[in-house]
């Protein structure tokens, strides 16, 4: 069905019905002049929002609207996961080429509404306009929590050890299959497997909801962060932050078996994805030596890749104990060539 056959009254509704699954936690959702919600008492109310532009941050011809749908609400639970929080409440603004299929619409809040779901996040608004070539995604997320357990960038203290969650390079080096068609021509069985590993990873990430509250309630965390623009740049952001430096060894970095075993035929060297690739969605949070043991309690799937240092550099350890700068080579939106891919090492 064409947009300009339902219009945009039909398409709310439709959208409407597609998230009223749930019982309401909301005052007032959806259909309104606002929306009234309705947060626990003595929390804070985080807010985080993120706009995703057709041809900057997703092309059409590699991802299916379900998947556009679903990450457009996984990278803004992936924020509130940083922060330690719960994520309660989500507002969509949509600016929608007229030739898109209602359907097309209709798939992506099937994939957003599954995010939200699992994440126990309630749709309750939104805006919908025409837009003349690209198709506009603003996403905003409120959330909550306890002062006392929001985990922020800036606490960071030297001697912290430096975590992160799952592993890093497959969202980047997903990317480049599908830019590259390899996805369409996987060699062997099990390399499908693996290039099928990849792609999710890029198109569908996980957010580490659950995670980054865990690690919240046990205040085991100086300071947190999700990794959307790229180990490199995300841990700048940290010592920025906290006025710290930072080691990061080598060998350490929880590298897939998928990534090791396909980065050489993208052409790419597997760490390189992990240091520089952005979009893997997993956290990396500090954690003081004398915290170790509640980190430890919780059994979640992390790693420790270094620590946190007094100078202001962050420095990359090699396998012989080499150290080198490791300068932020995740997305810059204005710098000249946009994505600053393959950072430089340059030897100390
Ligand atoms: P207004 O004219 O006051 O902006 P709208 O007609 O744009 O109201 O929206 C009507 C209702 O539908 C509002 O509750 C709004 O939050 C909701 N809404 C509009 N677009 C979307 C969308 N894309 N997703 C979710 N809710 C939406
Ligand atoms: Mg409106």
């Amino acid at each position: 069905m064409n947009l300009t056959d339902l219009g945009e009254f039909g398409l709310i509704s439709r959208i409407r019905k597609l998230s009223r699954h749930r019982t309401s936690s909301a005052t007032v959702g959806i259909g309104d002049d606002a929306a009234a919600l309705k947060f626990a008492a003595a929390r804070d109310v985080l807010a985080t929002t993120d706009l995703l532009i057709q041809d900057v941050h997703f092309d059409l011809s590699c991802t299916d609207y379900y998947s556009l749908g679903w990450k457009s609400a996984a990278v803004n639970l992936s924020d509130i996961a940083a922060m330690g929080a719960v994520p309660r409440f989500c507002l969509t603004a949509l600016g929608i080429p007229r030739t898109t299929r209602v359907e097309q619409v209709l798939e992506f809040y099937r994939g957003f509404e599954e995010q939200l779901r699992r994440a126990k996040t309630e749709l309750v608004g939104g805006d919908t306009c025409a837009s003349p070539k690209a198709l506009f995604i603003s996403v905003t997320i409120l959330g909550q929590a306890r002062r006392s357990e929001i985990v922020t960038r800036s606490g960071a203290r030297p001697g912290d050890l430096i975590f992160v969650t799952g592993s890093l390079g497959d969202s980047a080096a997903g990317l480049d299959i599908l830019k590259q068609g390899m996805h369409l021509r996987p060699a062997a069985a099990t390399d499908a497997s693996r290039v099928e590993r990849l792609v999710e990873k890029h198109l569908r990430p996980e957010p580490r909801t659950s995670e980054g509250r865990m690690i919240a309630l046990t205040g085991c965390a100086s300071a947190m962060i999700d990794l959307s623009d790229g180990l490199s740049s995300d841990l700048g952001h940290i010592c920025e932050e906290s006025r710290t430096g930072a080691v990061i060894e080598a060998d350490r970095i929880p590298l897939s078996p998928a990534l090791t075993a396909l980065s050489a035929r993208l052409g790419a060297d597997a760490l390189e994805y992990a240091l520089s690739g952005g979009e893997d969605y997993e956290l990396l949070f500090t954690v003081p030596p004398r915290k170790l043991r509640r980190l430890e309690g919780l059994g979640l799937p992390v790693t420790r890749i270094g620590v946190v240092t007094r100078g202001r550099r962050v420095l990359l350890k090699d396998s012989e104990g080499r150290t080198s700068a490791l300068p932020a080579a995740g997305y810059n939106h204005f710098a000249e060539e946009g994505r600053l891919r393959g950072h430089r090492q340059t030897a100390l």
